[in-house]
């Protein structure tokens, strides 16, 4: 029975295999690879990651799509684990010493919590291949100083490198989506350039600053950061969030001293 696309589930298949072949010799994987797929849905690379590995993961939240995949594949292959990928815990998957190598055409309505999530388990994390919105994908590998810079540019170019790989148009999937898409590959940093020391403090900061990404901020960072430490951190107190470098909020959060 042919499965009814959902929706809620952001589904969208891709059905270009030309766009599916380059996305799995992106990933390359080795036969021994701990490789996850994120959303598998009906197994557009589900099936040729299956060929290049001895074993995969897949985190499918439709029970539907969970039901037919069990139907297809043996469990000694493709281990499913049915729930949200929000909720997952990535680094359960990881034996000791190994990283997981994380693949997805991820669901767009989810995608950026799904990123923030993901960056949780980063230190587990040999590299990861996603099929995003474009849109997702500018803000993701934006310069300072442009429009596109903001909150997820600065907090994740600061755990990882990010390549934008190649860009994919609606008609390579079904349904077509509204949007063009694009992949990126997002390899960890090694802990030694990360170099802020609390990320909690690094993140808080800089959803403060972009909060309100029009205002000076003098005045979004109003009781944060005082007017003394821009100054002698050599940052202009009159700039936009936008202006500032992924290093500057690195400078700035270590001079709060939290
Ligand atoms: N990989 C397939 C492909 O390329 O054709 C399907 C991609 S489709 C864009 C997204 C997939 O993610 C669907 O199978 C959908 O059911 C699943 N999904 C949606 N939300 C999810 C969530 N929160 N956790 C896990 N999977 C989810």
């Amino acid at each position: 029975m042919k499965h009814i696309a959902r929706k809620r589930f952001g589904q969208n298949f891709l059905i270009d295999t030309g766009i599916v072949g380059d996305i799995v010799n992106a990933v390359a994987p080795a036969r021994t690879d701990c490789v996850v797929e994120i959303g598998p849905g009906l197994g557009a690379l589900t099936d040729p990651l299956l060929k290049r590995v001895d074993h995969l993961h897949v985190v499918e939240i439709d029970r539907d799509i969970v039901a037919r995949l069990r139907q297809r594949y043996s469990p000694d292959r493709l281990t499913i684990h049915e729930g949200d990928a929000l909720m997952f815990d990535f680094g359960a998957l990881a034996g000791i010493g190994e990283r997981l190598r994380i693949v997805g055409n991820l669901p767009y309505n989810i995608s950026t919590p799904l990123l923030f999530h993901l960056r949780d388990f980063a230190d587990r994390v040999f590299d990861m291949h996603f099929m995003l919105q474009k849109e997702v994908v500018e803000r993701l590998t934006a310069e300072p100083g442009t429009g596109d810079f903001g909150r997820l540019s600065v907090m994740l170019q600061y755990r990882y490198v990010i390549d934008w790989l190649l860009d994919v148009p609606p008609e390579s999937f079904d349904p077509a989506p509204k949007v063009d898409s694009a992949v990126v590959r997002l390899i960890p940093k090694l802990a030694s350039d990360l170099t802020a020391k609390d990320e909690k403090c690094l993140s808080d900061l800089v959803a403060a600053a972009f909060s309100q990404r029009r205002k000076m901020l003098r005045n979004t960072l109003k009781g944060v950061v005082d007017e003394e430490i821009f100054v002698r951190l050599g940052i202009t107190p009159t700039a936009r969030a936008e202006e500032l470098s992924v290093d500057d909020y690195v400078r700035l959060s270590n001079a709060l001293g939290r």
